[in-house]
């Protein structure tokens, strides 16, 4: 543990309003789920909005609704997301079918997934990783003639868009985080989002059998987002980030875990939500812009896969290989710089799935392992910590010296098509989009 400034990886700050207006949510009031959940469909445009205990909730009451109506039942996901995603498929007694990603773009290899989508082809999880939006057209493309259902994962994407369109709306169903490290929080919460009222009709059957949170499970919930709100300060975050159990930043495979409507309590506490929403992520983009040029600057041979329209939760960056990943994870710690590594391993390689999901091809995903790390984008970062963290990168490419990804070395890692070349929809502004890419 170290007394020192610490910036946490990710923070969603919550206003003193919005805790008042949860606390006296608390001994009762209006139906603030309700209200809020009609506030996200019109922003959505949504034919409905449903506020539920958590984004992996979200997803399992999608995947039970999509599963009620279909004897389909696998569901592809990338091999590289959130344990929370898989946790979900298991939940809803669902099969796990990972799908290569491509590690420029984070997004599918869409080579990949064209030769696992079939007839018992339930669903794809079209994920927008950080905040970058992923080419949801190009799966809808694939995915429509075959009747398989796209589900926009936008966990860490609230507030983004594509095209123009807001990320969430551009497939049937899509779902959003309302957990402490997402775009808005209220300590925890999903939302699921469809234009579909078949659907909608659909997953309100699944939610009539779920409870809604309990007063002391809501009372619990707001004196953790009380603290919360003091301790992802870079002047108190060196305390939760020093004590283990807490578990902070942790990737953990869930075997099971709660499926609640949300209470109007915690509702309440979304107060504002669409301001808050929009301030943090301009605040983020601003950031990521900055980091962009102080990296240009100080560290020209790291990989930074930015994108048009990202609402950058994080801002996500190739290193050298998997060494430097991790001399600057350990330097970060110790320097209290808040860059983190994002998930530990691929869906495939999960203990928990023992094995189970071994033989699907995951190169892509298995070079993120190696050599990703996430900058940090929100309003706690200062000029000094952006500087600071520029350093640390200029330090890992001297003693890493400078490697280079080439074509064919990318395609050696498993994918067909030229990664070096990202998407053109995505306007990527990746730096290094030649056939020699330096990393
Ligand atoms: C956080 C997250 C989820 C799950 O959300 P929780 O609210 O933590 O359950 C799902 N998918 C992705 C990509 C996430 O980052």
């Amino acid at each position: 543990m170290k007394v020192h400034s610490t910036l946490p990886p990710t923070a969603a700050p919550i206003p003193i309003g919005a805790l008042a207006a949860g606390a006296v949510a608390l001994v009762g009031g209006r139906p603030r789920a309700t209200e809020v959940a009609q506030e996200l469909a019109q922003w959505q445009q949504a034919a409905q909005a449903f506020l539920v205990s958590s984004g992996k909730a979200a997803l399992a009451i999608i995947l039970t609704a999509l599963a009620s109506t279909s004897s389909r039942r696998k569901v592809i996901i990338p091999a590289y997301t959130c344990y929370s995603v898989p946790s979900a498929v298991v939940k809803a007694g669902l099969e796990i079918v990972p799908c290569d990603v491509d590690p420029t773009t984070l997004d599918f290899n869409l080579t990949c997934l064209e030769t696992l989508l079939d007839e018992q082809t339930l669903c794809v999880i079209s994920t927008h990783l950080f905040g970058l939006s992923a080419d949801v057209e190009a799966v809808l493309a694939r995915c429509r003639p075959k009747g398989i259902v796209v589900v926009e994962d936008a966990a860490q994407a609230m507030g983004g868009t594509r095209n123009g369109k807001l990320v969430g709306s551009l497939g049937l169903v899509g779902l959003f985080s309302l957990g402490r490290g997402k775009n808005v929080s209220c300590g925890g919460g999903g939302v699921i989002v469809t234009s579909s009222r078949e659907l909608a009709a659909a997953i309100q059957l699944v939610c009539e059998t779920t409870q809604q949170e309990s007063v002391a499970g809501a009372a619990v919930n707001w004196a953790e987002l009380l603290a919360t709100s003091f301790l992802i300060r870079p002047s108190l975050y060196w305390l939760p980030a020093g004590l283990p159990f807490l578990g902070l930043g942790e990737t953990k495979f869930y075997r099971d875990f709660p499926i609640e409507r949300m209470s109007d309590a915690r509702a309440a506490a979304l107060t504002g939500w669409q301001g808050r929403l929009e301030q943090d992520n301009r605040t983020r983009r601003e950031q990521a812009e900055l980091f962009i040029k102080e990296l240009a600057a100080s560290a020209p041979s790291i990989v930074v896969l930015a994108k048009a329209e990202s609402v950058y939760l994080r801002l996500p960056v190739l290193v050298a290989d998997r060494p430097t990943k991790e001399w600057i994870l350990r330097e970060s710690s110790l320097r209290g710089l808040g860059v983190s590594g994002a998930y530990p391993d691929t869906i495939t390689h999960i203990p928990e799935l023992a094995g189970s999901l071994l033989h699907y091809q995951d190169a892509g995903a298995r070079l993120l392992v190696d050599r990703l790390v996430t900058v940090p984008t929100h309003r706690y970062v200062s000029a000094s910590h952006r500087a600071a963290i520029g350093r640390l990168f200029a330090e890992a490419a001297d003693r890493s010296g400078e490697t280079t990804l080439s074509t064919t070395q990318v395609h050696s890692v498993g994918t067909n098509h030229s990664v070096a070349r990202p998407d053109q929809a995505g306007a990527s502004a990746m730096r290094h989009t030649q056939t020699d890419m330096k990393v």
